[in-house]
């Protein structure tokens, strides 16, 4: 028997999330933050991880990475912390949880697409609420239709990716107030914006903040969090899956967090570089820049798909949101050098 004959139908109509060969180019396609780790630090690293028991199952509940977050990362007294393999996993885990019969799933479009891929696994209705032309909340239609359908659970990215457009305060406020559900504020871009909801965890039951640490500079660990009230954890605590944070990860975690000075060093030269890229981005004519919070720049070009194909070919890659977001780019935030070179292959590629 074939696969397309047993997997089901909206499986079979979805393709994977794509993630092109980067081997030799200038990657600028998945907001990593562009710098390793200093040299001593690394070595240092190297003797923490070789001492993990890697004959041994991880912690089934790493107490001491979850104590040290909520440390580290200001989660208020009396939250709780789940972690995940990456805040992907975190956001199936969402899903999974409250996918009962009929419930609806409610986010801003265009937005992070792993949102309504979940909504499609977990059979949840998914709503995405159009953005303004300008990818601005209109918070008003947005409560409306949530009135409407009445959401399980909201996703706001906070700020959004793939437009780096950070919604105001008052309005996320409005929108965890008027929601009927859950309200996850996927704040995956904080040290960024450095705007969070951390604080407001206490006044809110309804509302869980999920982070990572991947654009901090631990993408490749794969660690993500969420916090919310412990009546929250203890039920997505029943649908992760056992030991899904690795013993490796966990130990490297911890390192990192007790080192986190050196990583938000980092995220304050991507937040300064943001600015430069920002200014000679604008000087492209022809190109759209749209304002950031992010460690990004969502641009609009004449034509996306020939950008993308001649800086591709000039070795820069980046992300095309095209036809999704008409003749929209996504470019990620590099080192002054790697933004010197986009600007000047993007020159050549607008030609
Ligand atoms: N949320 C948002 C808004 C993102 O942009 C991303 C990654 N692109 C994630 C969550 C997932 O991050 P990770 O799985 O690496 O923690």
């Amino acid at each position: 028997m074939s696969p397309d004959k047993l997997v089901r139908p909206e499986v079979l109509g979805m393709s994977a999330y794509h993630v092109p060969d980067a081997a030799g180019m200038v990657k600028l396609d998945a907001m990593e933050n562009p710098y390793p780790l200093p040299e001593p630090l690394r070595r240092e690293l190297a003797q923490v991880l070789a001492r993990v028991a890697i004959n041994r199952y991880p912690e089934p509940n790493p107490r001491r990475l979850c104590e040290l977050i909520q440390r580290k990362m200001n989660v208020p007294q009396g939250m709780e912390v789940l972690l995940g393999n990456g805040s992907d996993e975190l956001i199936q885990i969402l899903a999974m949880a409250l996918a009962r019969e009929g419930a609806t799933m409610m986010y801003p479009s265009p937005t992070f697409v792993v949102y309504g891929m979940c909504a499609t696994f977990t059979r949840m209705r998914a709503a995405p609420v159009p953005l303004r032309d300008d990818f601005s909340l209109d918070a008003d239609a947005f409560i409306a239709r949530m009135r409407a359908e009445q959401p399980a659970l909201v996703f706001l990215a906070y700020p959004n990716n793939p437009t780096g457009v950070l919604y105001p305060e008052a309005d996320v406020l409005r929108i965890i107030e008027a929601a009927p559900g859950a309200v996850v504020l996927d704040e995956a871009y904080h040290v960024f914006a450095r705007r969070t909801f951390m604080g407001a965890l206490p006044r809110h039951r309804n509302l869980i903040v999920l982070r990572t640490v991947s654009k901090l500079g631990l993408a490749g660990i794969r660690l993500g969090y969420l916090a919310a009230h412990p009546a929250w954890v203890r039920e997505l605590n029943k649908v992760r899956p056992p030991y899904n944070v690795s013993a490796l990860t966990e130990a490297a975690a911890i390192f990192m967090l007790e080192h986190l000075d050196v990583l938000e060093a980092q995220a304050a030269d991507i937040r300064a570089e943001r600015a430069h890229l920002g200014k000679a981005l604008q000087a492209l004519p022809g190109v759209t820049v749209f304002p950031s919070e992010a460690n990004f720049f969502l641009v609009r070009v004449p034509d996306a798909s020939r950008a993308y194909e001649g800086l591709r070919r000039q070795g820069v890659l980046v992300r095309s949101l095209h036809p999704g977001i008409a003749n929209g780019l996504r470019l990620t935030v590099g080192t002054p050098d790697e933004n010197r070179i986009l600007i000047t292959a993007l020159k050549e590629a607008l030609q």
